[in-house]
């Protein structure tokens, strides 16, 4: 007999009337034969009107407070569930996380799961009781059972991790929406059903915006080879596969925090191109890296950093054989790119670098873990490693440095990390030619970020180490890092800017933060801006295809949408623009690689 864990989330347990029809779906995966454990959300909106009852009592409430009554949700969903089970005459029993024992680190209101306790629920499936489970809490010990809830939309974690530990054959994700779509079809109703996705690609979607899944209950199905399907809780069609590949074998203790990192790259067969002073209007980038493109030139990693006045810089690497074609390039057109507003920045200028390197550190377990990057850095530092470019997806960091430092940093990374199998050469992808998979599976927005320049940041090692660590020592993520390639000379030391994204909740504490350490960093002025969007798209098979980028800049430019910041990573393009643009950049977008549909997905209310 096989064992199904299924989530049902708040939209489909809503009413009374959609908590039965859930209790049918569950006694019908019973009649099939299988053992069931269900882990359910709040009913509709509840935990958003929680939040607000708090936030009408108190402007910063006491996190063990909100984990107290947020966890109430779950609660009585559980308790009507079971019941109605019951009334179908299928024995059921509700447990909340700390009946079942779902240990939980001590941090309120973002807590992960350390551990969970499988006797119990053992034991109730072996007298055929469907277990129903709240999800979204757990305890930070078994000892004082102080209640903790692990983040918004954290049910599906809780369902994911469920799986893992009782080694289920299948969890079932059932929401409001047929599974997962190229986009969200709240903002673009022409999404279309994918049947399959990897779990990288689902990661990256998940952490830039797309709510459909938690991007840790990805993590967790991706680590422990978890079999993960999203499916509506209106129909009988399939869904979506989320497919991981097979993982290593790890314990089930320290279940979502152990081992961060899982590998150490390097790539030594890259060359930087940067692009100076070039205007701040739409087309710029779409222009420079169509040209890129008409060379079949691939381009790895592309930032764009914050503009100073009137102006932004561009960066990219290629790899050194092609770099140059792609200077040849930049320097063709940039004579075009005066600044028209700014008329004494003069022309853009090129400048290249013929021997960098990248390193990277990869692993599903620091999504939402910002010491890590933070350690990356300090590592670098430490063996006196200057970091030139940084780009950060969720699941990888990258940073370009002098090839000359490459084995320094390589082996200062494996020892921080213990990492013991031999880094791996990242290298260029080479693409077959019957190679159908599509550049770009899917489109997502993130409305929730907010940017942070810092200027005149002095330019020396170990900077960026204790920037991002005085951050992740208030337990702040840093999206989108991005050092301005133009060096600034204050008082003969060498200074750049340094801008990022982080959520916006986030965004006055980190402000805070750096003013009080002004002083003693030695940096400018901090600015913030919270009405920003990002943008992005995702796909494995970017990955050496060139031209993806610029189709995506081009697609924006042709909305006359400005784009005020940009990072890839492997399989990821994003851009930051204006809060206003976002829904109409992610529409431009979605159409430009062909995702749209022709049937509307609606989504019941
Ligand atoms: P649940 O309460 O079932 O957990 P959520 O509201 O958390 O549901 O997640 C489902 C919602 O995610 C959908 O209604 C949809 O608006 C949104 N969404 C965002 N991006 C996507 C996507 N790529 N595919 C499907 N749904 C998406
Ligand atoms: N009820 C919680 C929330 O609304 C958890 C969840 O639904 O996944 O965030
Ligand atoms: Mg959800």
């Amino acid at each position: 007999m096989s064992l199904i864990v299924q989530k049902y989330g708040g939209t489909s347990v809503g009413t009374v009337e959609r908590i039965q029809a859930v209790a049918q779906r569950v006694k019908q995966t019973v009649e099939a034969g299988h053992s069931v454990v269900v882990v359910v959300s709040a009913m509709g909106k509840t935990t958003d009107g929680l939040v607000k009852l708090a936030n009408d009592i108190s402007k910063n409430p006491s996190r063990r407070e909100m984990d107290m009554l947020l966890s109430t949700g779950e609660q009585v969903t559980i308790a009507l569930l079971s019941m109605a089970l019951q009334e179908l005459s299928q024995p059921a029993v509700s447990l909340t996380g700390a009946q079942v024992g779902i240990v939980t680190e001590a941090t309120h209101t973002r807590a992960r799961i350390l551990s969970i306790e499988t006797e119990r629920m053992q034991r109730h499936l072996q007298k055929g009781e469907v277990v129903v489970v709240a999800g979204f809490q757990g305890i930070s010990s078994l000892t004082d059972f102080e209640i903790t809830t692990l983040g918004r939309g954290g049910s599906d974690t809780s369902a994911v991790a469920l799986a893992a530990a009782l080694k289920a054959d299948a969890c079932e994700i059932y929401t409001d929406v047929p599974g997962i779509l190229t986009a969200d079809p709240r903002l673009v109703p022409d999404a279309q059903l994918m049947s399959e996705i990897t779990s990288d690609e689902m990661l990256e979607l998940a952490s830039l915006g797309a709510k459909v899944l938690h991007p840790r209950a990805v993590e967790i199905a991706r680590n422990y080879g978890v079999t993960l399907v999203v499916r509506s809780s209106w129909t009988d069609d399939p869904g979506t596969k989320v497919v991981s590949p097979q993982p290593q074998p790890r314990p089930l203790v320290g279940l979502e925090i152990a081992h961060p990192v899982d590998a150490v790259g390097f790539d030594t067969d890259q060359a930087k191109v940067a692009m100076l002073r070039i205007p701040d209007r739409p087309g710029i980038a779409a222009r420079l890296f169509r040209e890129i493109a008409q060379q079949e030139l691939d381009v790895d990693l592309i930032i764009q950093s914050i503009h100073e006045g009137n102006s932004n810089d561009i960066a990219f690497t290629v790899t050194k054989p092609s770099l140059n074609r792609a200077e040849a390039v930049a320097s063709a057109i940039a004579p075009a790119l005066r600044s028209t507003s700014d008329p004494v920045a003069g022309e853009a200028e090129v400048m290249v670098e013929r021997s960098i390197a990248k390193v990277s550190i990869s692993g599903a377990g620091m999504i939402g873990r910002p010491g890590v990057a933070a350690q990356m850095f300090e590592t670098l530092a430490a063996a006196g490693v200057n970091i030139e470019m940084i780009s950060t997806s969720e699941v990888q960091v990258s940073c370009t440095i002098a090839e000359s430092d490459c084995d320094r940093a390589i082996s200062a990374l494996c020892a921080a990390f213990d990492v013991n199998s031999s880094p791996s050469h990242l290298g260029t992808k080479t693409r077959t030619a019957d190679d159908q998979t599509l550049p770009v599976r899917g489109a997502a927005l993130d409305r929730n970020q907010a940017q942070l320049a810092i200027r005149q940041v002095p330019d020396r090692p170990g900077m960026a180490a204790r920037l991002f660590r005085l951050l992740a020592d208030h337990n702040i993520s840093v999206d989108m890092i991005i050092q301005s390639q133009r060096c600034r000379w204050i008082d003969e030391v060498a200074t750049r800017d340094i801008a990022f994204t982080v959520a916006q909740m986030d965004a006055e504490a980190a402000r805070e933060l750096l003013l009080q350490s002004k002083s003693e960093f030695g940096w400018g002025e901090v600015t913030v801006n919270t009405a920003i969007a990002k943008v992005s798209i995702v796909g494995v098979g970017m990955m050496g295809r060139p031209g993806v980028a610029a189709q995506m800049f081009e697609a924006i430019a042709r909305d006359h949408i400005n784009i005020h910041m940009i990072a890839t990573s492997e399989i990821k393009v994003s851009c930051v623009v204006s809060e206003e643009e976002g829904v109409r950049a992610l529409q431009a977008v979605h159409a430009a690689f062909g995702l749209s549909g022709s049937e509307r997905i609606e989504v019941p209310a």
